[in-house]
């Protein structure tokens, strides 16, 4: 099959007005980084729709399988080409009705005739093509409305395009086209899915974990990593800020009582993630918190711990039941991940019995007693920064 090149519809994108230009560019950018090793590939962007043209015929199916995981794209479709030969045109005709790859029971054929010297009528080119298929598929019936199957025929000058099949994109915006958040990535199952809910709607991400080594193993700082990976493969480098947090966490066992120490431990998180988001230009914090899941996600917790902070705290999975948040975990790849048994620095201070309603007042009284500062300052300066994806060669591997 001549497969020329791939139809690409914005949906979403092309309705932003003004800001389409930087939307549409943004997506390019970001096909041309999930391809960069496909150095032959071309990028026609038009108002409301784009072609790709890989210009190798074996890079068709690697490039229509990547297509599904990049944010900003609708649908796309295969469009295959011939001469304007008539037998050309029916015996093309059929070869795309072939390789759909979905079952359908009824079909139409569409014809748009944008070379006006093309020796037949529209209507006569839709009969010859509709009859010939029908010919080579008799389990198939015509129905013009909603068909399974819209065969769309297009008559250029240089030739006869094809397309039969509209595949599912991943919607959303382009990643970078809504600026960069910093997400607060547990080993957990929830906070990746929140990055993946941003990235969906173009955010940029860099990552930051706390860990308090030997309290968490370096298993448990892998396993992060791991996460971090698997968010790259969206289209998008992330970076991941190690934090060492065990100074910081001993200090809070020994000044705060138990039963709000878990408020404290997460003021301390945020502080110093708004000190990490400050210093990368980033504008929001992201975390994977959920209303009611345990004692630090009820709305007085959430309201104690950010009341360290003015900056926007983005939690898309706030409303979000725990079973929907593992099935999305298990689409994008990252629950096989998350529940691995290694325990998080959060899981082993976790006292008997957390205060669900911690008070403010009390909780900022308590940490008066000391500057926690200094130990915040350290543990920022003395962070392990890693990008993922990891380049091992020259070829971009970053991609599902
Ligand atoms: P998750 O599944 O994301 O770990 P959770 O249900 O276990 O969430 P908590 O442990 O209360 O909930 O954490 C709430 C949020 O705080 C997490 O989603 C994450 O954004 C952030 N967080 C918790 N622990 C860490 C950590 N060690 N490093 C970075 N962020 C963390
Ligand atoms: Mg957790």
């Amino acid at each position: 099959m001549n497969w020329k090149e791939i139809l690409i519809r914005y949906g979403e994108l092309s309705t932003k007005g003004r800001n389409r230009n930087a939307f549409t560019g943004r997506l390019r950018d970001n096909i041309r980084y999930a391809f960069a090793d496909l150095p032959k590939m071309e990028i026609i962007t038009e108002r409301d729709r784009m072609f790709i043209r890989p210009n190798e015929d074996e890079t068709m199916k690697e490039v229509l399988s990547r297509l599904p995981h990049i944010f900003g794209i609708q649908s796309f479709s295969p469009v295959a080409s011939c001469s304007l030969d008539l037998e050309d045109i029916k015996d093309t005709a059929v070869r795309v009705v072939q390789a759909i790859e979905r079952e359908g029971k009824t079909f139409k054929v569409t014809v748009k005739r944008s070379y006006k010297p093309f020796p037949l009528e529209t209507n006569e080119l839709q009969l010859l093509v509709g009859s010939h298929v029908l010919r080579n598929f008799p389990e198939i019936k015509v129905q013009m409305k909603k068909p399974d199957i819209e065969l769309r025929v297009e008559i250029r000058r240089e030739g006869a395009y094809m397309t039969a099949e509209v595949i599912q994109g991943a919607g959303g915006l382009p990643i970078g086209s809504n600026g960069k958040s910093i997400l607060m990535l547990s080993g957990g199952i929830d906070s990746p899915v929140a990055g993946y809910q941003m990235l969906k709607r173009g955010v940029r991400l860099d990552a930051i974990h706390f860990h308090s080594p030997p309290y968490t193993s370096d298993r448990s700082k892998e396993k992060v990593m791991d996460l971090a990976e698997k968010l790259s493969r969206f289209g998008a480098s992330v970076k991941l800020h190690i934090i060492p947090f065990t100074e910081i966490q001993e200090e809070i066992q020994k000044q705060i009582p138990e039963n709000v120490s878990m408020t404290t431990t997460r003021r301390m998180m945020l502080k110093i993630a708004d000190r990490v988001r400050e210093e990368t230009g980033a504008l929001a914090i992201i975390t994977g918190e959920s209303l009611g899941q345990v004692a630090s996600q009820t709305l007085e917790s959430l309201t104690a711990i950010n009341a360290v902070t003015n900056t926007p705290i983005l939690r898309p999975l706030i409303a979000f039941d725990k079973q929907d948040i593992i099935t999305i975990a298990q689409e994008i790849d990252t629950y096989e991940v998350s529940i691995r048994p290694y325990e998080d620095c959060c899981t082993i201070f976790t006292p008997a019995s957390p205060k669900t309603k911690p008070k403010l007042e009390k909780v900022e009284f308590y940490e008066s007693f000391k500057s926690f500062d200094d130990m915040l300052e350290k543990a920022v300066t003395e962070r392990e920064i890693c990008v993922f994806p990891i380049k091992k060669d020259d070829k971009f591997s970053g991609l599902l």
